[in-house]
């Protein structure tokens, strides 16, 4: 198919089979049809938020070795980059939640390692949720849960959730692609919305593997969909494999918006960056404290983008961004 008329079913919105995703990501990052679809993915993502693009912000309950040992993450056991857990207290918590409230995040992320205690989780989550403006809306990324806890989350304010069957689940990492899909599963049948994204993505993945995903993360009606490359974290086996181009994920996000219903209004990215956002991606996050892809415990510090940030980046970029609660994510529940 030429690009010509990929652009003219991408207007006409129908939808795109697997083969021909693989073909959109098969072209040179850096050639004219590359363009032509990250213009259209970025016309789409327009068209869809009224030119506002989004920025969520995410702060971490806890550093910890993580049994789960995700080779792509910093927290990973095997990564040895944390050797001991240290969990922030609830004033900690409230602070940075309120900071990035007063910053102007449209959604406010809270995230844990996979092991630690539910009960904290929700009573941390109580508190936050008291000391946060009753529209703010709160995202819940934590590990893989049944249906009575997905309900326990909805029901201390969570909004919704992030969560992602990554690219070689129970290969690159000990959680059955089963148990990430099940809990998917049971986060939407609580009424959570569920945020979602095709990642870890490096050089290693076909473009098979990554149009597959694209279509999985369409599938199931999710907040938001997007892409993001894997960040290496210096002196680990994965980091070996290299990373792949700013333009190839910009690429991806473009394909990426194009694979995915039109429903889903949301194309992320992570990191924050101008490609990124000309290529489609209409969210960005900023960070504090812990952070996967980091070997800081302050990535404010480190890699981290803060809210002004990633908005200057929406910016350079041509995009306005959107303020108050997400238009993403479902209304939040009274606290
Ligand atoms: S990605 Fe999540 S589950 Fe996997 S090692 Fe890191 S914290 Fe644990």
């Amino acid at each position: 198919m030429k690009i010509k008329e990929i652009i003219k079913k991408s207007h006409a919105g129908d939808p795109f089979s697997k083969d021909e995703l693989v073909q959109m990501l098969s072209g040179p990052p850096d050639s004219a049809g590359s363009y032509l679809l990250m213009a259209e993915a970025n016309r789409i993502s327009k068209e869809l938020t009224a030119d506002r693009a989004e920025i969520h912000a995410q702060f971490a309950l806890n550093l910890a070795p993580c049994p789960r040992d995700c080779a792509f993450c910093s927290f990973a056991q095997r990564n040895r980059i944390f050797n001991e857990e240290t969990r922030i207290s609830p004033k900690q918590a409230i602070h940075l939640a309120r900071q990035f409230e007063a910053d102007g995040a449209s959604a406010i992320y809270v995230m844990t390692t996979a092991t630690y205690p539910f009960d904290l989780f929700l009573e941390m989550s109580r508190e936050i949720r008291r000391n946060l403006k009753p529209e703010t809306t709160m995202v819940a990324n934590i590990g893989d849960q049944s249906r009575a806890n997905a309900q326990k989350v909805k029901d201390v304010g969570y909004a919704g959730v992030y969560h992602a069957l990554r690219l070689r689940e129970g290969t690159n990492t000990s959680i059955s692609p089963k148990a990430r899909q099940r809990s998917i599963h049971n986060f939407l049948d609580a009424g959570l919305g569920v945020g979602t994204c095709v990642e870890p993505i490096g050089p290693e993945h076909s473009n098979e593997e990554i149009a597959e995903m694209v279509l999985f993360t369409g599938s199931f009606k999710p907040s938001f969909s997007g892409a993001a490359r894997r960040i290496p974290i210096p002196g680990t086996a994965m980091a070996r494999l290299g990373m792949i181009s700013e333009l190839r994920m910009a690429q991806i996000i473009a394909v990426t918006r194009l694979g995915v219903p039109r429903t889903v209004i949301g194309n992320c990215t992570h990191e924050p960056c101008t490609l990124g956002a000309m290529a489609g991606a209409n969210l960005f996050w900023a960070e504090m404290g812990a952070n996967p892809r980091d070997t800081t415990g302050k990535t404010e510090e480190g890699r981290g983008e803060s809210v002004k940030s990633c908005k200057d980046l929406f910016w350079e970029a041509g995009w306005s961004t959107w303020d108050g609660p997400s238009r993403y994510y479902p209304p939040p529940l009274a606290s």
